[in-house]
């Protein structure tokens, strides 16, 4: 059936209030505008900062929404002036993007692309702010203009990494979120030494992808922060060897991790969107060239505090969105290192559930069970 330049009628999960569980719908996905692409969705896999949206505690509330973002798909049709993506091709939409024109699409620093870089607030596409989903003409939000918990989706192919067809999309697809937000985070950002010592707060998939990087690296020490003792078992796949769990020490975390560095560690790299993790994580670091780098997403109204000699003793706080990682540009090269076995993927995979058990993703997230959920559309 020919349905490009048509409405396609699909599943997906709408999230009509902060916090209730998504409702399988039947929704109207409109053709690609110019510089869109529809993509078919075959896996999406479940990210905190969906969560986060989600719950819309501490963030600004858009609802009807149609979240996910960590995903992998075919593309379906392509919209006018398009010349690098076709009908066929193996995708992984991102959440941020690549115009190719700009001054930081053209800096080798920078990955905040000025047109595509990531926006929470956005329900509607760049072309003409409109969404392209709907029930009843009644539109859907967009969530960071890949809406990957629809059957269908429509993206701006600025946002939209071409990867070897031979890559397994049950696999890859977490590649277009946290595995490399999390390797990025270390390999391009932190960048530690061949046997500097590493610390990682927060053990989600997010964070041990920064281990990962970190043993890539060749890190001496990699010691694993987090609040919850289940992540420690899993985390030791990921080259962890040392666990603080700062809820079983009464001193500050940073003073714990200063006690077993002698005086503080390398780099550490922040994974949980807990404003409290980001200082300690700053904190913890060496004075004279200790590297800190933050990955979570806070909320609205948090500030980060810290004494400002805290710097001036020659640490550096560093943020990145995606790893530094530009979308089109370097993600297919990700995926390749996945198919030369130099990445394993595998391993970040704890569940799978049916699309019309998406919720089930959700309670395991909230329960910090597991690492990432796959759900399997057409399921
Ligand atoms: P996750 O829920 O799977 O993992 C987060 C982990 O942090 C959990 O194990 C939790 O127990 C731990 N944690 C929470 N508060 C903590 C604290 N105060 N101290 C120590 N550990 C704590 O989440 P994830 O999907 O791995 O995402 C991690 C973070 O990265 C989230 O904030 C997410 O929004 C963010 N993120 C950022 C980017 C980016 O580009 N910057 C991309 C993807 C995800
Ligand atoms: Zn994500």
């Amino acid at each position: 059936m020919i349905t490009t330049g048509q409405i396609i009628r699909c599943k997906a999960a709408v999230a009509w209030e902060a916090g209730k569980p998504l409702v399988m719908e039947e929704v109207e996905v409109a053709p690609p505008q110019k510089h869109e692409v529809r993509i078919k969705i075959l896996f999406t896999s479940l990210c905190h900062t969906d969560v986060y949206f989600w719950e819309a505690k501490g963030q600004t509330p858009l609802f009807p929404r149609i979240f996910g973002h960590e995903a992998g798909g075919i593309v379906e049709s392509v919209g006018e002036g398009m010349t690098d993506l076709a009908p066929g091709d193996h995708v992984l939409p991102i959440f941020t993007g690549e115009c190719g024109d700009c001054r930081h699409c053209h800096s080798e620093e920078s990955n905040m692309c000025d047109l595509l870089r990531i926006n929470t607030e956005r329900g509607g596409m760049i072309h003409d702010g409109e969404s392209r989903f709907s029930i009843d003409g009644k539109p859907i939000y967009h969530f960071v203009g890949t809406s990957t918990f629809s059957e269908y989706t429509v993206v701006h192919s600025g946002q939209v990494a071409k990867i070897n067809p031979e890559a397994p999309l049950d696999k890859v697809c977490i590649v277009s979120c946290g595995l490399s937000t999390g390797l990025g985070a270390t390999l391009n950002v932190a960048k530690p030494k061949k046997g500097q010592s590493v610390a990682i707060f927060g053990l989600g998939a997010v964070g041990l992808a920064a281990a990962e990087g970190a043993r890539m690296a060749g890190a001496g020490r990699i010691i694993g922060v987090d609040l919850n003792p289940k992540r420690f078992e899993e985390a030791k796949k990921f080259g962890v060897t040392e666990f603080v769990n700062p809820k079983d020490h009464d001193k500050p975390v940073q003073q714990v991790i200063a006690e077993m560095t002698d005086g503080g560690v390398d780099r550490s790299v922040e994974c949980t969107g807990s404003v409290q993790a980001m200082i300690q994580a700053f904190e913890c670091v060496h004075d004279g060239w200790g590297v800190a780098v933050l990955v979570g997403v806070p909320s609205k109204d948090d500030a980060f505090k810290t004494h400002p000699m805290n710097l001036l003793n020659e640490r550096t706080l560093k943020g990145t969105f995606f790893g530094n990682y530009k979308p089109k540009t370097d993600i297919p090269g990700v995926v390749e290192q996945y198919m030369n076995k130099e990445l394993e993927v595998e391993k970040f995979i704890t569940h799978t559930v049916p699309f019309s058990e998406i919720n089930k993703a959700f309670d395991y997230m909230l329960k910090g069970e597991g690492i990432r959920c796959i759900i399997t559309m057409g399921a």
